[in-house]
């Protein structure tokens, strides 16, 4: 391609999320020029999540951002809650690391702050701009077309989020089925700061983290969470789309009974609604992850579906999926070569990084679940706050009679080729997980 063409840079980076901007930062780092391109306002303008950062990976593209970046609070504690109808076992992990693993932060802002930074390492940013489809020349990706114009690149980086229209034009990625995404809804209440410390049982700058299961979604597959801002808290769900397909409340429906539950409502008393946001999340696995490089282009972060639903953990993925994205557009520049093959090294450095390894660890996770989601998202659940009811009650009646009562009913309600099914597939999962 000709480098006299006009508007013609290095590296062109649609996009400016975690993924796309920890690959523009690295690509400029090195010394080439970039155009990081955003179709909101600002970087994060468009942009929710939970949510939690991990430190670890963000310390990989930014090592101060302890010092600088606006970050809400460091999470000491993570609590799951598995809710029956208006009951709830809550079980707590709390650690006061020394070095935080996680902090919430609010993408407006953490986003905003990310672009600022990759500015001053040299990236272009060229915001509220839509980039409407690729330039595509002799099978190799050659630029990008926006509303005003043209822009061309010897290398493009796919960094924009879940639905990636683009990765579609050109056939790196087809439509997500139902099944491989899920619908999240998320609502933020101000708080008094001391109120969020009381009654989450934090300091000043301390955080803690809910995962909600059952609730409003028992027997869906879906889960919810709780997040502590400096001055705020976060409550919100996702649901697989699949569950809606015959089921006529909306996913709000499923947030407003959330809210409600008696195990919840507590935390988010008072509170006044700030802000209502949905979005998608890729939940494929890596059963899901499209072709991740073609001749000019690579796909990084939530456009290649690279999210850990177990855990959490997306933003740590696309920054990591960018940074080794970046790096392979910095070797591609030194030796001109911008062919699938060339470009092939980040498919090598992303499976040979964790983000790669642990999605595989995963890969059988969402097919079991939706398998035997009637066993694990409904019926154990309610066992596990049924045990807990008959545990913890004064009844008169002897403890052992209600243990066997308990035992009779477990059995009672599940038949015995059902449980046999259940611990199959668990022996299935931790086989996936741990051996193969
Ligand atoms: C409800 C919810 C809770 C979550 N909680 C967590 C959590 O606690 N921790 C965690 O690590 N992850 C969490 N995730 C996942 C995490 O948010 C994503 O994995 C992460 O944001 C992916 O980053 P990305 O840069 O790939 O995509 P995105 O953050 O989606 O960024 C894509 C960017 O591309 C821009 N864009 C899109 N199309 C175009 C276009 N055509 N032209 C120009 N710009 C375009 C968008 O405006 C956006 O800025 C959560 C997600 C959701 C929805």
């Amino acid at each position: 391609m000709s480098n006299l063409r006009e508007n013609k840079t290095e590296v062109i980076v649609v996009g400016a999320g975690p993924a796309g901007i920890a690959c523009a930062i690295t690509v400029a780092r090195a010394g080439h020029k970039v155009v990081l391109i955003e179709r909101g306002r600002f970087a994060g303008s468009k942009n929710m999540f939970g949510g939690a950062i991990y430190a670890k990976p963000t310390r990989e593209i930014f090592p101060d951002f302890e010092k600088n970046a606006p970050l809400e609070r460091k999470n000491i504690e993570h609590k799951y809650a598995i809710l029956g109808e208006t009951d709830g076992t809550v079980i707590s992990y709390q650690n006061r690391h020394e070095l935080p693993v996680s902090y919430t932060v609010c993408r407006g802002k953490f986003d905003r702050w990310m672009a600022e930074e990759a500015k001053k390492e040299g990236v272009t940013l060229v915001e509220e701009t839509v980039v409407r489809e690729l330039i595509v020349e002799n099978e190799t990706v050659v630029g990008v077309k926006t509303e005003l114009e043209d822009y061309y690149a010897d290398i493009v980086v796919l960094a924009d989020g879940v639905n990636s229209l683009l990765a579609k034009q050109i056939g790196l990625r087809g439509d997500i089925e139902p099944k491989d995404v899920a619908v999240s809804v998320k609502e933020v209440y101000k708080l008094d700061k001391n109120k969020i410390n009381d009654r989450f049982l934090v300091n000043d700058d301390e955080g803690c983290i809910y995962e909600l299961f059952g609730g409003s979604m028992l027997g869906k597959l879906g889960l919810g969470f709780i997040y502590t801002n400096k001055e705020s808290v976060s409550i919100g769900l996702g649901i697989t789309l699949d569950e809606f397909e015959e089921d006529e409340t909306k996913p709000y429906e499923y947030l407003d009974k959330l809210k409600k539950h008696p195990v919840i409502a507590p935390l988010i008393k008072d509170g006044e609604l700030l802000e209502y946001s949905a979005h998608l999340i890729p939940e494929g696995g890596f059963k899901k992850i499209p072709t991740l490089c073609g001749a000019g282009v690579m796909i990084v972060g939530d456009a290649a579906m690279l999210v850990n639903n177990l855990h959490w953990e997306g933003t740590n993925l696309a920054m990591i999926s960018g940074k080794l994205a970046g790096e392979t557009a910095v070797v591609a520049l030194s030796k001109g070569d911008f062919s699938e093959n060339a470009l092939n090294r980040y498919t090598e450095e992303l499976e040979n990084s964790f983000v790669m390894k642990d999605l595989k660890t995963y890969r059988e996770l969402m097919d079991i679940i939706h398998t035997r989601k009637e066993s694990f998202l409904k019926y154990y659940l309610q066992k596990v706050n049924s045990f807990f009811e008959m545990f913890t009650s004064v009844n008169s009646v002897p403890k052992r009679t209600l243990y066997w009562n308990f035992i009779k009913n477990f059995f009672k309600d599940r038949s015995l080729k059902e449980l046999f099914k259940d611990a199959w597939a668990i022996i299935k999962l931790l086989w996936s997980i741990m051996i193969k």
